[in-house]
């Protein structure tokens, strides 16, 4: 089956299983320096349809495009510098794919950016894998629980060794992790990934591997390894998961596609199991089924737990993510960039109204809530209102980073997300 872009799209989410209720992801791509992180996030804004045209930069062992020039680096620096892209995949989709400041530990930065994401893309480079700043951002995600799919990028290098990463994945990391693709033929040869759970190849044609080729008979070369991969994809899942345990035991390998989908989102959400999916991103191959997975496996804003801290003692009590319940909203990152001074702000209950009266509660100062806008790769959008779970900017916004923001109902709760103590001097 051979088909454009915007069938490939929609395959996509015939493919996509087993749904989450709210059809939001936040979600954010950490990674060592050099791995792939920008390539990716371009490609990831391409197939969603928030770009035109990839810049097409030479890798460093000239493996890749045409032109490399300071002019093309620039310009592609700039499509994805917002600290939150608003993106659609699959119909009805909206991801917020948010920047995170990657290989800089402990600072507040750091600890705003994971608060703000629901779940993470961990990319590795397919030649050296597990590298310093991979166990810095996998130690980031850890302690702010954030669950994540894992990226095996420069399948097309000489020297990649997806398995190898693999294992590195499991020993330096100590996450139960297996193959959900993994690739067909490396370094020059690579043009594809196995689908290891529906078992069909996927081949990446067109000029930016825009058009999708699904083929359900595998090669006969591929055949036997496919299948091993999914009996040990089912085999780290039977450790992870009971009921998915008792469904193996009982069936032996003979599971239902939809369960195995099933299992893997649950562990994913639970933080026990990390998915992998191969590809190269400057290649164009591999990323869509990733993109399917922020969708399949990463959890919705609803399903993750938020607290905020209560009063003189700051005591932590649950939030829901109900559009109709008091706003508890945090300015996450204050951004001086291309379109002004904007403040990005995650919503966590209730829902931040243009021209509503809000409280910030460091300040205590009450203000009307200016133009709000969603970011796309180079252009903006304006909105009436973000609900729970959203993420949106704020022009025109006296305050700092790090603040809460709240209405009449919250002000009342003295509900922060953020310590507005301040802090003991150090003598
Ligand atoms: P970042 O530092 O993680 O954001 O990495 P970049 O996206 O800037 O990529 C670093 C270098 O690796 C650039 O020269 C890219 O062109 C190159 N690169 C990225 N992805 C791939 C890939 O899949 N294969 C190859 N061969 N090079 C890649």
């Amino acid at each position: 089956v051979q088909m454009s872009l915007e069938a490939a799209r929609e395959a996509s989410e015939e493919r996509g299983l087993e749904q989450a209720p709210i059809a939001r992801r936040n979600f954010g791509i950490a990674a060592h320096i050099d791995s792939g992180k920008t390539t990716l996030s371009e490609r990831i804004l391409f197939y969603a349809g928030r770009i035109r045209k990839i810049h097409e930069v030479r890798g460093k062992d000239g493996v890749g495009a045409t032109m490399d020039s300071m002019e093309l680096e620039r310009e592609r620096g700039i499509t994805i510098a917002s600290a939150a892209t608003y993106l659609n995949w699959q119909r009805g989709f909206h991801l917020n794919l948010i920047d995170t400041p990657g290989h800089v530990d402990f600072t507040i930065e750091v600890e705003r950016a994971m608060r703000v994401l629901d779940g993470a893309i961990l990319v590795l480079c397919g030649v050296s894998g597990v590298q310093s700043q991979s166990l810095t951002v996998d130690r980031q995600m850890r302690r702010y629980r954030v669950p994540r799919l894992t990226f095996v990028n420069k399948l097309d290098r000489q020297g990649a060794n997806p398995e190898r990463v693999l294992q590195q994945l499991m020993e330096k990391l100590h996450q139960p992790a297996a193959f959900l693709t993994f690739p067909i033929g490396l370094e020059r040869d690579l043009c594809g990934v196995v689908d290891v759970i529906r078992q069909q190849a996927i081949y990446f044609d067109g000029g930016y591997g825009e058009q999708l080729r699904i083929e359900d008979n595998l090669p006969s070369s591929l055949q036997h390894k496919a299948e091993q991969a999914r009996r040990l994809l089912i085999e780290r899942l039977a450790n992870v998961d009971e009921r998915f345990g008792d469904l193996f035991i009982e069936q032996e390998y003979r599971v239902p596609d939809e369960e195995i989908h099933r299992a893997v989102r649950r562990a994913t959400i639970a933080r026990s199991f990390t998915p992998v999916f191969c590809g190269s991103a400057l290649r164009n191959i591999g990323v869509q089924p990733l993109l399917d997975a922020v969708v399949s496996y990463l959890p919705s804003p609803v399903e993750v737990r938020s607290f905020a801290m209560q009063g003189e003692a700051e005591q932590r009590i649950p939030l829901e993510p109900d559009a109709g319940a008091p706003l508890v909203s945090l300015a996450f990152k204050l951004e001086d960039g291309r379109f002004g001074q904007l403040t990005y702000v995650r919503v966590y209950q209730g829902t931040l109204r243009r021209g509503e009266t809000v409280y910030n509660v460091r300040t205590g100062k009450r203000l009307r809530v200016p133009r709000l806008v969603r970011l796309h790769a180079d252009q903006m959008e304006d909105i009436q209102e973000a609900a729970a779970g959203d993420i949106c900017a704020m022009f025109g916004l006296d305050c700092a980073s790090g603040d809460t923001f709240t209405d009449e109902r919250g002000l009342e709760k003295r509900l922060t997300l953020e310590s507005i103590r301040v802090p003991e001097p150090v003598i």
